[in-house]
């Protein structure tokens, strides 16, 4: 898949259908990094604002594939769901995070601000870094081994604040996802299973990218094997869990006008709980304010958003035979009041957001809606609550429970 094809549902489905007989070969080739990154999928941003489902691309492959040979594929497929999970438990996580970023930009010397600048502009010094910061500026793609090294090398080797690096990647990733992205750096940085820390070591870009990232040798030497050591961690581990928050997995009788919010983090409401919604209206926002004041997200970034809330809506019109329209707006929260009152809505249905920026707007967005006599409901899908009820623990445990699901003992 090209990283600049916009991310509708049509490319979603033929990136899928091409990468489906790769799936064999998945487990022995994805560690590589190599140019074009054809052993990998790149769907994570059709999977992330889900122009394609998990659930789809589990179907298909076990309808191709046994789960022995697929097993792998099936598990990275997972690892979105249980970071999703985990986040939605710990959402005091995502809001230190977005409190750092801020307060860092604010606080930091200004040696260490210009330093960031550098290394994320790729001018660090060592070339097969600067490349990766490149590659990412460039397209708004990474291979998951590019993602580790650099995360790696600005944590560990440059010192710098995980924070200000997981802010890099989230404005220019196209597959920014805020679980994935800010469990990942955790993890990388150590924070997310004490005593672990991922280490960058030339031997393994060697062993894994020679041809891609080797070359110019220009500070190479910073990553030699054994130079490079664990950063300790500034901040203290904060695991308190917060209950999960239930959602229904079904509508119930429509009791007035109904009108239907789409938002990021699901673009496909014609498959599932929300097929038979028939809304008068169907609405997304857009808000130049979000995305450039409160994320600084990349021109390609925004683009690509625009793409994806646009093609979700073209499909939700079609679907549902009803007008769909983008709102335009500083506040979004007024964008979709003004929306629900014009169209004289007495319910909005959303599927329920996830922890992240969609989230954050969610409380005030209620009142709002309250202040307006309209009705908020909000809605899980079914395959979403199976999945996060087994994300109790580690990865490990939840894919034991997942792959039991997957693949029933007979
Ligand atoms: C520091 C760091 C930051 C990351 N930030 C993000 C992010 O913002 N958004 C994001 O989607 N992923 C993120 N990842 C996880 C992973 O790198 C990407 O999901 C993957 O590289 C996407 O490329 P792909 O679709 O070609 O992957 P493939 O190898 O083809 O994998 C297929 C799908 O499986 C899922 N997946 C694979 N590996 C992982 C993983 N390690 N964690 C979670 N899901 C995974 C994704 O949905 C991915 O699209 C991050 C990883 C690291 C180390």
């Amino acid at each position: 898949m090209n990283p600049f094809e916009p991310l509708t549902r049509r490319v979603a489905l033929s990136s899928w259908r091409a990468f489906l007989p790769k799936v064999a070969s998945y487990a022995g080739s994805r560690n590589h990094v190599q140019a074009g990154h054809e052993n990998v999928s790149r769907l994570g941003a059709c999977i992330r604002f889900r122009t394609l489902l998990e659930d789809e691309i589990i179907e298909d492959t076990l309808n191709q594939y046994t789960f022995q040979v697929a097993q792998k594929w099936l598990q990275e497929i997972c690892w979105r769901r249980y970071w999703r999970a985990w986040l939605e438990t710990r959402p005091h996580v995502w809001r230190r995070w977005r409190q750092q970023v801020r307060s860092s930009r604010q606080a930091l010397p200004p040696q260490t601000l210009a330093r960031a600048e550098a290394v994320s502009a790729g001018r660090s010094g060592v070339a097969c870094m600067d490349k990766i910061a490149r590659e990412l500026i460039e397209t708004g793609y990474l291979h998951n081994h590019s993602r580790m090294w650099w995360a790696s090398f600005w944590i560990h080797v440059e010192q710098l604040p995980w924070e200000l690096g997981a802010d890099f990647f989230f404005r220019h990733l196209l597959d920014a996802d805020p679980a994935s992205n800010t469990l990942s750096w955790r993890w990388v940085a150590g924070l997310q299973t004490p005593g672990k820390s991922y280490l960058v070591r030339l031997s393994n870009i060697e062993k894994y990218a020679p041809g891609y990232l080797r070359g110019n040798e220009t500070g190479s030497e910073r990553l030699d094997d054994g130079v490079v050591s664990v950063r300790s961690p500034l901040e203290v581990a904060n695991f308190a869990r917060s209950p999960l928050v239930e959602y229904p997995t079904s509508l119930f009788q429509a009791t007035g006008r109904r009108g239907l919010w789409l938002h990021t983090d699901d673009f496909l409401p014609e498959i599932g709980p929300l097929a038979d919604l028939a809304p008068a209206s169907v609405a997304a926002y857009l808000s130049e304010r979000v995305y450039k004041t409160i994320y600084d997200l990349s021109p390609q970034r925004i683009s690509s958003l625009r793409a994806v809330t646009q093609d979700g809506l073209d499909r939700a019109a079609a679907h549902y035979a009803c007008p769909a329209v983008v709102v335009e707006a500083e506040d979004p929260v007024l964008g979709l009041g003004a929306w629900a009152k014009d169209e004289g809505l007495a319910e909005v249905v959303a599927f329920a957001p996830l922890i992240g920026p969609v989230h954050d707007i969610l409380s005030r967005l209620k009142l709002h809606f309250a202040k307006l006599n309209v009705r908020l409901t909000l809605i899980r899908r079914p395959s979403d609550v199976t999945a996060f009820s087994f994300a109790t623990a580690g990865f490990f445990p939840f894919w034991e429970k997942m792959s039991r699901h997957l693949n029933p003992p007979h």
